[in-house]
C-alpha cells in the first residue's frame, strides 16, 4: 500500500512521528509522498524522504498559501526539485481554493498556470488540491495547451466531474472523507473511476476516515479507505490495494 499524500512534517506529529510511522508500517503502507504546500514544508517533505527508505516529496506552493514575490518563489520551487531529483516526484500541492480567503482567486489562478508550465517543464506529474472550485479548475485545465499527467488529490466532485478529469487523463485520489455518511456524491464519483487511474491517500493529519472522524489521521489508516473502497465497489481490498499501488508507482515513477 502507498499513502501517496501525507503531511507528516506538521507539527500534529512532532510528540510522535516515528511511533506513527512504524504504524503504518505494521498496517502495510511501504511508500508515504509527503507534500509540500510552500517551499519551507516541500524542504521538510524533502527531509523525511532522506531519512526513510521509501519516502518521497512533492514541491509546490498550495492556492492558499501566500507569497510575497511569485517569482523568487518559484525559482526557489524550481532549485529544490533540480537539487533533489531522488526525493522529489511531483509538482504539488497545486490548484484552487475558493472556501478560504486567504489568496484571491486571479492570484491563485496565476500561480497555478506557472507551476503547471514548470511540471509540464520539468517532465513531472502535478498534484491537485481543489475546495469548492472543481469547475473552474477543470476548466482552467481544458483550456490548456500542454497539461502534465496528475492526480486529483482529495477528490470532492460528483461523477461528472470525475468524468471530465478523467477525459484530460488524470488520475483520482480518495481519502477518508469518502467513508462519511453524507458522502454519497463522492461514493458515486468512486464508482466511475477505472481502476487503473484510482490512488489512495490519508491527507494526514486531516480528514481521517470513519470510525476516526474528528481526530487526528495518520497513514496506517490508509487500509480503512482501502477496505471502504472495496466494500463500496465489490472488489477485493487486495485488488485495490495492488492497483492503486501500481498506479501510484507508475503516475510518479517510483523507484523500488
Ligand atoms: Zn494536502
Amino acid at each position: 500500500m502507498i499513502d501517496s499524500h501525507a503531511h507528516l512534517y506538521l507539527e500534529e506529529f512532532d510528540e510522535d512521528r516515528e511511533t506513527v510511522i512504524r504504524r503504518a508500517r505494521e498496517a502495510g503502507v511501504k511508500s508515504i509522498i509527503n507534500i509540500g504546500i510552500d517551499l519551507e514544508t516541500t524542504s521538510q517533505a524533502i527531509a523525511l524522504a532522506r531519512e526513510h527508505a521509501d519516502f518521497f516529496a512533492s514541491a509546490g506552493i498550495h492556492p492558499q498559501s501566500p507569497i510575497d514575490d511569485l517569482e523568487a518563489a518559484l525559482a526557489g520551487l524550481r532549485e529544490l526539485i533540480l537539487a533533489h531529483p531522488e526525493e522529489v516526484v511531483a509538482v504539488g500541492e497545486i490548484g484552487l481554493d475558493y472556501y478560504w480567503d486567504t489568496v484571491p482567486p486571479e492570484a491563485q489562478s496565476g500561480i497555478l498556470q506557472d507551476q503547471l508550465d514548470l511540471a509540464v517543464e520539468l517532465s513531472l506529474p502535478v498534484i491537485f488540491h481543489c475546495r469548492e472550485a472543481i469547475d473552474p479548475l477543470l476548466e482552467l485545465l481544458e483550456a490548456r495547451d500542454r497539461i502534465p499527467p496528475g492526480v486529483f488529490h482529495c477528490f470532492e466532485g460528483g461523477p461528472a466531474e470525475a468524468e471530465r478529469g478523467l477525459a484530460l487523463g488524470f488520475h483520482i485520489s480518495f481519502a477518508g472523507n469518502v467513508t462519511y455518511k453524507n458522502a454519497q456524491r463522492l461514493q458515486q464519483a468512486a464508482a466511475v473511476v477505472p481502476l487503473n487511474r484510482l490512488l489512495l491517500e490519508t491527507d494526514s493529519p486531516y480528514l481521517p476516515p470513519h470510525p476516526h472522524r474528528g481526530k487526528r489521521n495518520e497513514p496506517a489508516y490508509t487500509a480503512l479507505t482501502r477496505d471502504f473502497l472495496a466494500e463500496l465497489l465489490g472488489i477485493p481490498p487486495l485488488e485495490i490495494d495492488e492497483a492503486a499501488t501500481v498506479n501510484t508507482r507508475r503516475l510518479f515513477s517510483l523507484r523500488g
